[in-house]
């Protein structure tokens, strides 16, 4: 069984910040930004093109209430991303869509992003819930 569908069935840690019936929503383990969240269908499918449109519509749902409480964070604006195939950077062959708050610099520029930042997960998954 792959590390997401562990996550689903409660077999393995991760800071759950939202789920329902078909969907989980929990802070990557190398956040990119403060508040870097992953929503995963339940159900295992290979990448975000395998994922059936009732189900895709749950994510969709996920998707805006976890950008909802990320806002405790004051971001800027958001990417939301999901890699498909391992030549775009796909690690993890279960369905995912990167939800990765951003934010501005003192100067109001965007701050770059790329590398996993050092964030206290514990800290963050405590604000979002
Ligand atoms: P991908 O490159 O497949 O689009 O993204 C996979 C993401 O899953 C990466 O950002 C990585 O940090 C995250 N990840 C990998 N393993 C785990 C894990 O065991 N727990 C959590 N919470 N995130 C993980
Ligand atoms: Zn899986």
């Amino acid at each position: 069984m792959c590390i997401f569908c562990k996550i689903a069935k409660k077999e393995e840690k991760a800071y759950v910040v939202y789920e329902n019936d078909n969907v989980i929503a929990f802070l990557d383990i190398n956040p990119l930004s403060k508040g870097h969240t992953l929503v995963v269908p339940k159900d295992h499918y290979e990448n975000i093109l395998e994922v059936p449109s009732d189900i895709a519509k749950d994510l969709h749902e996920a998707i805006k209430v976890v950008c909802e409480k990320l806002k405790v964070f004051s971001p800027d604006g958001f990417n939301i991303v999901s890699n498909v195939g391992s030549k775009a950077g796909q690690v993890i062959m279960h369905a995912h869509i990167h939800v990765i708050p951003r934010y501005k610099d003192e100067e109001g520029k965007p701050i770059s992003f790329g590398k996993p930042i050092k964030v206290d997960l514990e800290e963050v998954y405590k604000a979002l819930v």
